[in-house]
């Protein structure tokens, strides 16, 4: 096999993810190292990271403190496997994740991605119900535009049509309309408009009967769909009418959970207590694949007291990485930096020079809505009619020549900078947005 070579102009065995291989074959992109807020290609150019890589890494690249506590449990544990056995940082890490999660989500399950999380949530309703002696009630609901990963579960209940048009039958899933409406076009913040949308709920109950659903998955804020954000009392209402009807309402906090929002899940921040939560990216900084998810008393109990002899297996379910020591040792020291007073009014204070930064890209050519809230947001654009992808990943392109990384999806460009940021570093990104903006502009005529 040929050497790496930094520069290398051959592609041809990695087929890379979500991503138009053939258009990277025409503009390979390629970082070697990174530290704090910025990437660094194989040739030294310096970019800013204005997404935390993949929204997973708040607090920066080569955190010190993770490293030394991954490095220690390497020296004690690297491997444990979860079935039947266990180690003592897992316990210390579900401890840790029920006393942050708002509410009493007291029962930790481990794995190890987004992905992956939303599977065992979507799986945990099912086994919830059937243990309540109601197995019909099996179907779910998500939302247009909503993503909950890649795995058969998530893309049923997800919104995004693309990402399952090719794959053939799903579960079955049903789906309430996105929450974004042109009336909120350049909102700051919590859009106003927007609450009676969460009655959609109803029409879909009227067909499908509340005796069939058995959780409605949504994220509190829809990240990857382009940081669409519902208005204050839409999750209130939806948490209303999931009681009314006995339906679970669970909450993907893959993107919102551990400070994204200023708080530190979604579900703090809208005040609305969902049965199940699930969390990935932030939660090791990114450093250690590792997802988890947190369910209600009511929902273990419920699985605990199954008829059955003792050695009964009551949730059949989990992986061979599931707790995986180091994960967990990136988890618990990414957590106490994450605990640390301050650390989230320090992003609330950022996420008022973020809101103003990004918000001053209005008016600019081909920009048709910019979003935020906390340190989240993204930049509509309009889309060319005939490539639809086209501007968003020209201008993502752009602004990578002027220093910043900057995901594209769909027609937004997203944002969601570390948490350990300065001030002047969100406003810089932006003037380099600008830019790239104006000039690929220039270029369409
Ligand atoms: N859920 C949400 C809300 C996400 O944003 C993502 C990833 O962006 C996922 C699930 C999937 O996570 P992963 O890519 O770790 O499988």
């Amino acid at each position: 096999m040929a050497a790496f070579h930094p520069n290398r102009q051959s592609f041809s065995s990695h087929w890379l993810a979500f991503t138009s291989n053939r258009r990277f074959h025409q503009q390979p992109k390629m970082v070697s190292h990174a530290e704090g807020i910025y990437y660094y290609t194989p040739d030294g150019h310096q970019l800013y990271d204005s997404l935390s890589g993949l929204w997973c890494t708040p607090l920066g690249h080569g955190n010190k403190g993770i490293a030394a506590a991954i490095n220690t449990q390497m020296g004690q544990l690297d491997y444990a496997p979860a079935f039947n056995v266990s180690h003592p940082q897992a316990f210390e890490l579900a401890d840790k994740l029920a006393e942050m999660a708002p509410g009493a989500l007291n029962h930790v399950l481990f794995c190890n991605s987004g992905s992956e999380a939303a599977d065992t949530a979507l799986k945990l309703a099912r086994a919830y119900w059937r243990a309540k002696g109601r197995p019909e009630k099996s179907k779910f609901i998500g939302r247009s535009k909503g993503y909950h990963g890649v795995n058969f579960g998530g893309i049923s209940v997800g919104g995004i049509g693309g990402n399952r048009k090719i794959y053939g039958q799903t579960l079955d899933a049903y789906h309430l309309p996105h929450t974004w409406l042109p009336e909120n076009r350049f909102s700051k913040g919590l859009p106003e408009q927007g609450e009676h949308l969460a009655d959609a709920l109803l029409a879909i109950l009227e067909v499908q009967d509340p005796s069939n659903i058995a959780a409605v998955m949504v994220e509190p804020m829809a990240g990857s769909g382009g940081v669409i954000i519902p208005s204050a009392g839409y999750l209130k209402r939806l948490r209303a009418l999931c009681d009314q009807h006995d339906i679970l309402l669970i909450f993907d906090e893959v993107i919102t959970g551990f400070g994204r929002m200023g708080t530190m899940f979604g579900a703090d921040y809208f005040d609305v207590q969902p049965d199940i939560l699930t969390c990935a990216k932030a939660l090791t900084n990114g450093v250690m694949p590792m997802g988890a998810v947190l369910a209600s008393s009511e929902i273990y109990d419920c699985l605990m007291n199954q008829p059955g002899d003792d050695y009964l297996i009551e949730f059949p379910h989990g992986y061979t990485y599931s707790a995986h020591p180091l994960a967990c040792a990136a988890a618990l020291a990414s957590l106490n930096q994450l605990q640390q007073p301050g650390l989230l009014n320090n992003v609330a204070d950022l996420a008022k020079v973020f809101e103003q930064a990004i918000h001053e890209l209005k008016g600019l050519p081909l920009v048709e809505d910019i979003r935020n809230i906390g340190l989240a947001g993204a930049i509509q654009l309009t889309m060319d009619a005939k490539q639809p992808l086209r501007h968003a990943s020209e201008i993502s392109a752009l602004c990578w020549k002027k220093g910043v990384y900057v995901r594209f999806g769909g027609n937004n460009l997203s944002f969601a900078p570390p948490f350990v940021c300065e001030p002047e570093d969100i406003r810089e990104i932006f003037a380099r947005v600008a830019e790239a903006l104006s000039d690929y502009a220039r270029t369409i005529g």
